[in-house]
C-alpha cells in the first residue's frame, strides 16, 4: 500500500505546484484591426502560422470573429481553418467591431443576430459559446450594461472577461512600419519590447491579483490575430511556461470563482476586470494610474499621425 501512496502524494504535490493557470484569447479573428496594411498573402501568411504554432504548442486559444470581416471566399477559407481546428474555441465580437457603448440595444441586437448567424453557418454544429465586447465596453452605463448582458445570456452566450493584455496593437503597428521599410534590426527591436513589456504587463496584474484576492487566479490574456503575435508566439508563450503557467481553456479559467466576483465599474473603457472588481473608485482610480504603460506609446501615436 505504502508503494501506491506515494505516487500519489507526488501528484498531488505537483498538482498544487501547478495551479497557476492561463487562458489564451484572440481577438479580431481571422483578421485584425487593420486590415488595410496586410497583402492577401501575407494575411493568409498570419493566420495559417499562428494555427500552425496553437497546433504544434498545443495550446487551448478561444477566438472571438467579426464576421463582417470574413465574407471574401479568402476570409471565409481561413475563418474555416480556425473552426476546424480541435484546439480552437469560437467566440463572437460583433458583426462590424462596433463600440457597443454607442449603439442602441436594437443595433446592438443586429450586431449580434447577423454575425451569429455567419459565425454558425460555418461553425456547422460546433458550438459557439463565448462573446466578447468590442474595445471590451460593454454599455455607457449599468443599465444599458445589464440590458445587453441579459440579451447576450438569451442567446446563450456568456460575456468573456480578460484580466491581462499588452497593448499588442501598438507594437504591431511599429512591428509593421519596421517590416515594410525592411529595416528587419528595428522590427526586432519591436519585438524584443513588446516580449518585455507584455512581461512586465504579468508582472503587474499577477500582484495585482493577489492584493485583490489574496492568491493567484486563473488569469485571462487578450491580444489580437497580428504578425507581430504570430511570429513571437512560441517565445510568448515559452515565457509564460518559465512563470508557472499552465494553459487553460476559457471554460476551465472562468471555473476560477474569482469570475463570480460583482463588478463596479459600469463604465465604457476598456480595462482589464482586475480594476472593475475593486469596489472602492478611489482605490480603482489609483491601481489605473500606476498601471504599465507601453514605452513605445510616443512613437505609436506620433506613426499614427503621419498616417
Ligand atoms: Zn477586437
Amino acid at each position: 500500500m505504502k508503494h501506491l501512496l506515494i505516487p500519489l502524494l507526488l501528484s498531488s504535490l505537483l498538482c498544487t505546484a501547478q495551479q497557476k493557470q492561463i487562458a489564451i484569447t484572440i481577438d479580431d479573428a481571422p483578421i485584425m484591426a487593420l486590415p488595410e496594411s496586410y497583402t492577401p498573402a501575407q494575411l493568409k501568411a498570419t493566420n495559417e502560422k499562428l494555427l500552425q504554432k496553437i497546433t504544434a504548442l498545443h495550446t487551448p486559444v478561444s477566438i472571438f470573429i467579426n464576421a463582417a470581416n470574413c465574407i471574401t471566399p479568402e476570409r471565409l477559407q481561413l475563418l474555416k481553418q480556425w473552426v476546424n481546428n480541435p484546439l480552437i474555441t469560437l467566440g463572437s465580437h460583433t458583426l462590424n467591431h462596433s463600440n457597443c457603448a454607442d449603439l442602441s440595444i436594437d443595433s446592438f441586437k443586429m450586431e449580434v443576430m447577423i454575425n451569429d448567424y455567419i459565425i454558425r453557418s460555418v461553425a456547422k454544429g460546433k458550438p459557439v459559446p463565448y462573446f466578447r465586447f468590442p474595445y471590451n465596453a460593454m454599455g455607457k452605463d449599468s443599465m444599458a450594461q445589464a440590458l445587453r448582458l441579459e440579451y447576450l445570456k438569451g442567446k446563450n452566450y456568456t460575456a468573456v472577461p480578460f484580466t491581462i493584455e499588452s497593448d499588442d496593437y501598438m507594437y504591431e503597428t511599429l512591428y509593421q512600419d519596421a517590416l515594410k521599410k525592411k529595416d528587419k534590426e528595428k522590427a526586432k527591436e519591436v519585438a524584443t519590447a513588446y516580449i518585455k513589456y507584455t512581461l512586465h504587463c504579468f508582472t503587474y496584474f499577477e500582484q495585482l491579483t493577489k492584493e485583490l484576492f489574496g492568491r493567484d487566479i486563473s488569469q485571462i490574456y487578450l491580444c489580437h490575430v497580428n504578425q507581430l503575435n504570430t511570429d513571437y508566439y512560441g517565445e510568448l508563450m515559452k515565457a509564460l511556461q518559465g512563470r508557472g503557467y499552465q494553459f487553460v481553456s476559457l471554460e476551465k479559467a472562468m471555473q476560477d470563482k474569482a469570475y463570480t466576483t460583482p463588478v463596479y465599474y459600469h463604465q465604457q473603457y476598456g480595462f482589464s476586470w482586475l480594476f472593475r472588481w475593486i469596489p472602492e473608485t478611489d482605490k480603482r482610480k489609483q491601481y489605473l494610474r500606476n498601471s504599465p504603460e507601453p514605452d513605445i506609446y510616443n512613437a505609436y501615436e506620433a506613426l499614427k499621425a503621419k498616417k
